[in-house]
């Protein structure tokens, strides 16, 4: 069984959207990949097929049903087995980590949201897992969920060119990346770094490692500390079983 994602949204036809291009784009088209974009408002039941209300309690815009989403989510005919996410500000905020482990496991079914968000007995009674991409707020998640299906899909075997290229780069080992040079060896007086020139692998790798722990040390010590406590950047027990 291919990695698959599910996204509910109310507008399907932002996808695939970026991910039908470049690396993403090629593995959809090959098979190694497969996205479904279902419309939360087949799950609709009325006249107007109206997916959304005024919040409960008063305040502007609006909220997502909870029983027209359960509807759209209960309806995903491979659901089983399946991380169950919805794209949230207040969800638990991504990692590498977490993008590794969905990209391991069989595909997540994620819903988008929209307006002021949705029902929260939705959330709680169909066990969704809350992530937020970062700490800005976005006008839906589907956006959010591009993000994270782009982030899940490189990792795929066969998606991208070399396997080092993953396996190297910032976070995966807790640091950010060193910097990256290519031809021409002369830019408006700028050299490339002579050490990266000198064919010595060694001398190159740890000129690489040095560069990563200061650009970390500088921009992201958060990440210096959380790498010394991975177990920090797991996301609950039951949110990972879903
Ligand atoms: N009123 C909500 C924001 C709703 S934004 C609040 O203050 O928390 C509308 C939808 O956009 C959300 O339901 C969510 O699905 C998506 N969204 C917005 N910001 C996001 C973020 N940082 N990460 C993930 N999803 C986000």
């Amino acid at each position: 069984m291919t990695w698959r994602a599910t996204v509910l949204t109310l507008f399907p036809d932002m996808f695939p959207g970026p991910l039908g291009f470049s690396l993403a784009g090629r593995g959809l088209a090959t098979g190694l990949w497969s996205l479904e974009a279902r419309d939360i408002r087949d799950a609709a039941t009325d006249r107007h097929r109206s997916v959304d209300d005024t919040p409960a309690g008063g305040g502007p815009g609006m909220v997502l049903r909870a029983d027209v989403l359960a509807r759209a989510i209960d309806a995903v005919p491979d659901l089983e087995g399946r991380p169950r996410l919805v794209m949230s500000p207040r969800g638990r905020p991504l990692t590498q980590a977490r993008v590794a482990e969905l990209a391991a496991g069989p595909g997540p079914v994620i819903v988008c949201g929209r307006f002021e968000g949705i029902d929260q007995r939705v959330i709680d009674a169909r066990q969704l897992e809350e992530v937020s991409i970062g700490d800005y707020v976005l006008s839906g998640g589907e956006i959010a969920a591009l993000t994270l299906i782009d982030a899940c899909v490189r990792l795929l075997p066969g998606v991208m060119g070399k396997l080092e290229s993953s396996t190297d780069e910032s976070f995966s080992a807790g640091l950010l990346e060193y910097p990256q040079y290519t031809r021409p060896q002369l830019f408006e007086g700028l050299p490339i770094p002579e050490i990266l020139l000198s064919g010595d692998h060694a001398k190159v790798a740890a000129w690489r490692r040095a560069e990563a722990e200061q650009l970390t040390q500088t921009r992201r010590p958060d990440l210096l500390a959380a790498s010394r406590h991975p177990v920090c950047q797991k996301p609950p027990k039951n949110a990972t079983d879903g």
